[in-house]
């Protein structure tokens, strides 16, 4: 399965702390197991792609820093697409001839975790906006709450999760999502986080407070069967 001729640049990101997280990383994930396969691509061409990578170091995950169409041949078992600006994320994406071959890998079953401009790329329909990859079966909002209260702080429940903080920045929310979407948390009546298949996304930001469960989630989602190596005969 895994593909070991793949080459794997970054130095080791583990930290120190990932045993202050209560449920204990090292249950599912952690970086004593010596398994080098575990890769997380990081789409890093703008916004806040840094502090993704420093979650999933805590979880003893390495990444790799996804900047041009040349980096989609390393070795990753999943994605994750950052928060910031979609139409930056998008336009840059298109300019470097990487749209595309982002869509194949994604659609071929590369486990992708957006978080709020992340959603925005993979949604299939984006409301008073353009879509980007568009393989997500949810209609989103963009700045739903407002831009200027569009900031927002508070606790709530991710089904498979639990209760976790919920940091929102002029964020997006799911408006509604088809038949093969799960709905994993609502805030306001409004949905911020959902599934479907190897797509995970969260209108708020995860990687902007110390719990790790949802990047713990997502890491387990990329190593229940998804491979980058089924979608590398796309690309
Ligand atoms: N409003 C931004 C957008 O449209 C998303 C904000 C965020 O990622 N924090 O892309």
């Amino acid at each position: 399965m895994s593909d070991t001729k793949a080459h794997l640049p970054l130095a080791d990101a583990a930290g120190d702390d990932a045993a202050s997280d209560s449920r204990g990383v090292g249950d599912t994930v952690g970086r004593d197991s010596g398994d080098s396969s575990r890769v997380i691509g990081v789409l890093a061409l703008q916004g806040a792609f840094i502090e993704h990578e420093k979650m999933l170091g805590k979880l003893g995950i390495r990444t790799v820093e996804i900047r041009q169409r040349g980096d989609l041949e390393q070795h990753f078992t999943g994605l994750v697409l950052p928060g910031g600006e979609s139409t930056v994320q998008g336009k840059l994406l298109r300019d470097l001839n990487m749209l595309e071959p982002l869509r194949q890998l994604v659609a071929g079953g590369l486990p992708t975790f957006g978080t709020c401009a992340g959603l925005l790329l993979l949604a299939k329909h984006v409301e008073d906006g353009d879509t980007h990859l568009a393989l997500m079966d949810i209609t989103a909002k963009r700045n739903a709450y407002g831009r200027q209260l569009g900031s927002f702080f508070t606790h709530a429940e991710v089904t498979g999760i639990g209760t976790i903080p919920m940091t929102f920045i002029r964020a997006p929310y799911i408006e509604s999502v088809g038949k093969n979407v799960q709905i994993l948390s609502e805030v306001n009546g409004h949905i911020v986080a959902a599934q479907q298949g190897n797509m995970l996304v969260t209108s708020f930001h995860p990687e902007l407070n110390d719990d790790l469960s949802v990047h713990r989630y997502f890491v387990n989602m990329t190593e229940s069967g998804h491979s980058l190596d089924q979608a590398a005969d796309i690309l």
